[in-house]
């Protein structure tokens, strides 16, 4: 049985980064019928805050990213928060000390910053080369005496090859000459994130780690400690970086980095996960528009790119303007209201009314956006009641034979029966032959006196949206 987990740190809002971790481990799960965990690693008091997990949690429940065991839901391998597990980890650290993997190390920061600086000097990496590793039980009472806190290190063999077999990236070898001997748990009884993380592993049953690539390096650590405490070492698979354009290290430089950001811009959650999915995956094919299930059905690792992922801003909102357009409408109108709220356009307890107005506004103009929050500025033409004429426009109402045209279609806008879209259709078609002037001189002008602009919906649309009183007064407005 498969079983997978996602494991952030409450540090901050949910990144992007992040969020496809999350996704691809859930498509993994789903994929091969496996349980999806989530559990939280809040081993860095400092930076970790509740309100950061609770960020989390929402945007992966945004973005429709649920989870068979862990944090919220519960399971049988509980608790799911790092810092309600630190008895387990105690228990397991003491293990490896009683059997001689780890060790207690008295060295104060000063001390190992100046072993540190010495290594450098030579041109060697910096690595603790193992001062406390055979103290005395004497020279233990002393520091101890002294009021030292120790840390727990554990002890990494010379001269051994680790390889790791890892599902996206290949044969990755490290050599353990290059790792010093490290801390397991701090002075302060926290255990530090590869130990812990080891530890939730194994007692959490996971058989696969799917992770971001910048954690391949701390994998040799990890596999000590499995090979240490005598446990099954699960499969890894580390998904590549994801990069801006510029190919640099994806950052708050190329753009919003948090899933909050994007939801906030209006992106859909759909969008978002069609986006992150084929950000290090792709199905093979040149198809770019999947669904949640058809991502599940289609999702495999081998087809997990080892190269680093590009953050295509343009692709996100071509993607986002496809779901915005292709949608339900009512789902798109119910999604959009918070954006016309906040402007002022709707009220905050709508009436039938003024819905029945946004659904045909929206429908009107969702052709035109790639984000929700974009939909109030294409749709201000329907709601100020002064309009803001482009110099365009103004050039088209300047002529007089023009002014001429339009006061007669001001008159007659009352005659279109019901007002509804197919009759204002018919209305337009047949005014040019009625008004006996070409289209150009029709069209156009009424556009600008409608909107003050000379392109958006289509007129019809427009018209029937402003209803027959707004479309004449608006027309009318022009000659006082
Ligand atoms: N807390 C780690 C992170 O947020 C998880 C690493 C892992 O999945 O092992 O990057």
């Amino acid at each position: 049985m498969v079983r997978v987990r996602f494991a952030p740190s409450p540090t901050g809002p949910l990144h992007i980064g992040g969020a496809r971790s999350a996704l691809f481990n859930y498509l993994f799960a789903r994929k091969n019928n496996g349980v999806f965990i989530v559990r939280i690693e809040d081993t860095d008091l400092e930076r970790s805050s509740r309100e950061s997990e609770k960020n989390i949690l929402e945007s992966l429940k945004w973005l429709g990213i649920t989870w068979d065991e862990g944090i919220e839901v519960g399971g049988e391998n509980g608790p799911y928060r790092q810092t309600e597990r630190l008895n387990l980890y105690q228990k397991y650290a003491r293990k490896l000390i009683e059997e001689g993997f780890a060790y207690y190390c008295f060295c104060t920061e000063e001390e190992l910053e100046e072993e540190r600086k010495n290594l450098l000097a030579k041109g060697e990496m910096p690595r603790y080369l193992g001062k406390c590793r055979n103290l005395t039980p004497a020279e233990k009472e002393k520091y101890l005496a002294e009021g030292r806190k120790p840390t727990v290190r554990f002890k990494v063999p010379a001269g051994r090859t680790i390889v790791i077999n890892d599902l996206v990236r290949g044969v990755v070898t490290f050599e353990t000459d290059g790792i010093g001997d490290f801390i397991i748990v701090k002075s302060d009884g926290i255990p530090t994130y590869n130990f812990a993380v080891v530890i939730d592993d194994v007692t959490m049953g996971i058989t696969h780690v799917l992770r971001g690539e910048e954690h391949l390096s701390n994998t040799p650590r990890q596999i000590l400690i499995y090979e240490a405490l005598g446990f099954k070492i699960p499969e890894f698979a580390h998904i590549s970086l994801i990069l801006g354009k510029d190919r640099t290290k994806m950052s708050k430089r190329h753009g919003a980095t948090s899933v909050e950001n994007y939801r906030e811009k209006g992106y859909l959650p759909e969008a978002l996960v069609n986006f992150l999915a084929l950000l290090g995956w792709s199905p093979g094919t040149e198809e770019e528009i999947f669904t949640m299930e058809q991502l599940i059905e289609r999702f495999s690792l081998d087809r997990v790119a080892k190269n680093p992922a590009i953050f295509d801003l343009d692709k996100l909102n071509w993607i986002n303007g496809y779901y915005i357009r292709n949608s339900e409408l009512s789902r798109i109108v119910e999604l959009s209201l918070p954006y016309f709220q906040s402007c002022g356009y709707v009220s905050n307890n709508p009436t039938d009314e003024e819905m029945r107005k946004l659904t045909k506004v929206v429908e009107a103009t969702r052709e035109y956006v790639v984000t929700l929050s974009e939909l109030p500025e294409h749709a201000a033409i329907f709601y100020q009641k002064e309009l803001i004429f482009e110099e365009e426009a103004k050039t088209f109402l300047a002529e007089e034979e023009t002014r001429n045209i339009l006061r007669k279609i001001a008159d007659k806008i009352k005659e279109i029966p019901g007002f509804e879209e197919e009759e204002i259709k018919g209305f337009l078609k047949k005014l040019p032959k009625e008004l006996g002037v070409g289209g150009k001189k029709v069209y156009m002008p009424l556009r600008a006196a409608l909107t003050g602009k000379t392109h958006g919906p289509e007129l019809y649309q427009v018209m029937a949206i402003l209803g027959p009183e707004e479309a004449e007064r608006r027309i009318k407005n022009l000659f006082n």
